[in-house]
């Protein structure tokens, strides 16, 4: 074995287990080690490395141990990109304090995005809306050491988001570099860091990563944010690393800077200008009400079209003016700021170029250009030139199967290697899953459906007593989580529980607040669907008010789709939604001392006849137990307060572990374990399964033609079981065409590989006409008679 392999294994075996104090090795995570260290080898020619690794995994350590050795005594560093500040937070408070003990950490740095550093100038202009909080952000300035809203916290108390947007760094490096408290700011000092060659490890975000890449790539001169050719990055929580990268490109139109913009109009056009911007206003208020999910991505309907097209000559006429009369005094030139919205309506109207969409919940309209998904993949293809990329997330894939996720993000099989883990954690001893049988379904002609919301109010209320607090409820928008928070105010004072909501503070900051006080409820949407980790008893309950279901004709995800435009719904669709739920239901099991119940108050999850028992399916393949009888869940609660479930890790086996040729010096073996042969052969040979839509269409022929039902195992492969299927119908001298138009294809090359079959080697049975049967019959009696 190398040296290196040697010394990353005894690490897992020896050193972590000192450390934690503890016995328990993981097997998948030294698995996962041992992958990446032989990734990174110079000899292996591919450079990226695709890895789903559910929780408990111990993923983080498992990339930051291998990358971090191998970077040790070289140029290389290690850029690891998040997309949450809770996972940064992790990262740093657990994983690099341990790397740093054993060495391979000398000079680590967390580079936050813009948003979470303070700047002194916007405290000045905006003084008066601090709310008694100037004091303490004036002391700040002074005592900083990086200028972290985070520090700001501990130094003080936590900050609601409205207060922190007043001070909140919006300058660009250039407006740093020429601001007069530039000598002294410790935010401008820290962020100065970033590209400090001596950090041998930078942990930040993807938005600064990608905006970083975007610089790198483009021919003026902006500079790099982070290093983009540190030698490895890892990019974990990738599956937001598309939609984070779309956000960069987005062109956002506001529908309150439409407001804004009437004061600059000469007069003549601020009228007309007024007319307009109401009108549409008004349409858009009156659709978000109109509407059941007021989060999301909706296309722009042709109304607000027209009252966008019918802007444009009041504000070209107004530049006109503008540009005319521009007077020199002026700190900022007002025909820019018009010029500026007049580009973004452009763009949204231009549907040739462009993708657009309208969001009722914050009053917005974005487009972004149609070639979106090829400049995603020359994105992947830039940060892979000087770097080994090592993409890795809980869930990326549908049940294992990476070719969605591959097509989604263009890139080809051949070009990557993919490894998938299963959990180390036996949910069927240490969780449930409750649907309760007595949801109400909302009402979809009522804003705010009050029969709706007391019914789910009724339900979390009873879960919370039930189990005193140590609840995350999870939203899908903003307004349902002010509704859900108001409504639970009063009961959790009376129940003396600590009610968090979302925006109250920092994400980071409201987190430890939900981890120390054992006894509370934290009330989020968006970002606590992900990164937040929270092991023990302050969390035993995730309650999940509705699927996380996009919008059916989602623009965006249209886009991502195209080429699979047959089958958007099971290819795009159903994954994002299954991706966000088990992120949402990944919340719960982080440990293996842990136990509890997700409930999910969507009557769908059972009564939708399209994907509800494929929802259950998933999750029940993992282990996981549904109920939906709320006696059950009590007990469960009684049951798991009283003696925590009894549960193990798999015992560690060096000699089971998979380790290259490269690694091991030996040639490698093949009577391994089916489960982990496939782990890790997958690289060589992308492993296509059979889908749960082609089983149930294959369960369906069988039913039709009263074959037995269930799954051979010879039927592995879509192939396989497609070849079956055909054989069916074939064999039967019936038309093969309802197999060939009606089979789920995963894909359009699927679709392709397999309309090349055409029943080679199948007999087909030969069917008589009723004329030839009697002749049949008549000379089989006539040979028996004269038997
Ligand atoms: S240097 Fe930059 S961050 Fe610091 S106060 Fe000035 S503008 Fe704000």
């Amino acid at each position: 074995m190398k040296a290196e392999a040697e010394s990353l294994l005894s690490a897992f075996e020896q050193i972590l287990p000192e450390h934690y104090q503890s016995s328990i090795v993981r097997q998948s995570q030294v698995q996962m080690a041992i992958d990446i260290l032989d990734f990174l080898q110079p000899t292996n020619p591919k450079r990226i490395l695709i890895v789903e690794a559910p929780v408990g995994t111990g993923k983080s350590l498992g990339a930051l141990l291998p990358a971090m050795q191998f970077v040790q005594n070289s140029i290389k560093r290690v850029l690891y990109a998040t997309s949450t500040i809770n996972l940064q937070g992790q990262l740093m408070r657990e994983e690099v304090p341990l790397l740093q003990k054993m060495g391979l950490i000398k000079k680590p740095l967390l580079a936050m995005g813009k948003s979470n550093y303070y700047c002194h100038v916007e405290f000045e202009n905006n003084m008066e809306k601090l709310e008694g909080f100037e004091g303490k952000f004036s002391q700040y300035f002074t005592d900083a050491d990086t200028g972290q809203r985070n520090d700001f916290e501990n130094l003080f108390e936590p900050v609601p988001n409205a207060i922190w947007e007043q001070v909140l760094l919006k300058a660009s490096r250039f407006e740093c570099g020429r601001c007069r408290f530039w000598p002294t700011c410790p935010t401008r000092i820290h962020r100065q860091r970033f590209l400090n060659p001596s950090n041998d490890l930078v942990i930040t975000n993807h938005d600064q990563l990608i905006r970083s890449t975007l610089n790198a790539m483009s021919e003026d001169t902006s500079e790099e944010i982070v290093p983009t050719t540190p030698g490895v990055i890892i990019l974990d929580e990738a599956h937001d690393f598309q939609e984070n990268h779309a956000g960069q490109l987005e062109s956002v139109l506001h529908e309150y800077e439409l407001g804004k913009i009437k004061r600059f109009l000469p007069k003549d056009c601020r009228s007309e200008m007024n007319q307009v911007e109401q009108e549409l206003r008004q349409f858009m208020i009156n659709e978000r009400q109109r509407l059941v999910s007021k989060n999301g991505r909706y296309s722009i309907p042709e109304r607000a079209k027209l009252l966008l097209e019918k802007m444009k000559p009041i504000l070209h006429k107004a530049l006109n003016n503008l540009v005319s009369n521009i007077n020199q005094n002026d700190s900022r030139d007002p025909s820019d700021i018009v010029e500026s919205i007049l580009i973004k309506i452009d763009h949204l109207l231009d549907e040739k170029a462009n993708i657009s969409w309208v969001e009722y919940e914050d009053l917005s309209f974005t487009s972004i250009t149609r070639k979106f998904p090829t400049e995603f993949r020359k994105l992947l293809m830039q940060l892979k030139v000087r770097n080994k990329l090592i993409i890795m997330s809980g869930t990326l894939t549908a049940e294992g199967d990476f070719t969605s996720m591959l097509e989604r993000w263009r890139l080809g099989s051949h070009e990557v290697i993919t490894r998938s883990f299963s959990s180390p954690f036996d949910f069927k001893k240490q969780a449930r899953i409750y649907v309760p049988d007595n949801l109400v379904r909302h009402r979809g002609h009522v804003e705010i459906d009050p029969i709706y919301l007391g019914n789910q109010v009724q339900h979390i209320k009873k879960l919370i007593e039930a189990t005193n607090g140590r609840t995350l409820i999870l939203t899908t928008s903003k307004q349902h989580m002010d509704d859900v928070h108001q409504q639970l105010h009063e009961h959790t004072k009376q129940l003396n529980l600590t009610l968090l909501k979302q925006g109250q503070a920092s994400v980071e900051r409201l987190s430890k607040t939900f981890k120390e006080e054992e006894h509370s409820v934290l009330i989020g949407s968006g970002s606590f669907y992900s990164g937040l980790s929270v092991p023990g008893k302050s969390l035993i309950s995730v309650i999940l008010t509705k699927l996380p279901f996009p919008v059916p004709d989602d623009p965006y995800l249209s886009l991502i789709g195209e080429g699979m435009e047959d089958d958007l719904f099971n290819l795009v669709l159903y994954p994002n939604m299954m991706v966000k739920l088990t992120q949402a239901i990944g919340r719960l099991i982080r440990d293996i001392k842990d136990y509890g119940v997700v409930t999910i108050l969507d009557p769908r999850v059972y009564e939708n006849d399209q994907y509800g028992h494929l929802i259950r399916r998933a999750f029940e393949s993992q282990g996981y137990q549904f109920t939906r009888s709320e006696q059950q869940v009590f007990r469960f609660f009684k049951r798991c307060d009283k003696n925590l479930p009894k549960v193990t890790y798999k015992q560690y086996k060096r000699s089971q572990l998979q380790i290259s040729t490269r690694l091991s010096g030996k040639p490698e073996k093949r009577n391994v374990p089916r489960k982990v042969a496939v782990e890790t052969h997958a690289a060589k040979k992308e492993v296509v399964k059979v889908t749960e839509q082609q089983w149930l269409f294959y369960e369906r022929v069988c039913e039709l033609k009263g074959k037995p039902l269930g799954r051979p195992k010879k039927l592995r492969s879509p192939r396989a079981l497609y070849e079956a299927l055909y054989a069916m119908f074939y064999t039967g001298n019936e038309d093969v065409k309802f197999v060939v138009e009606e089979f789920p294809y995963i894909n359009e090359a699927q679709r392709a590989e397999f309309s090349t079959y055409n029943g080679a080697g199948l007999m087909r049975s030969y069917r008589m006409s009723e004329e030839e049967l009697a002749q049949l019959q008549q000379r089989l009696s006539s040979k028996n008679k004269l038997a």
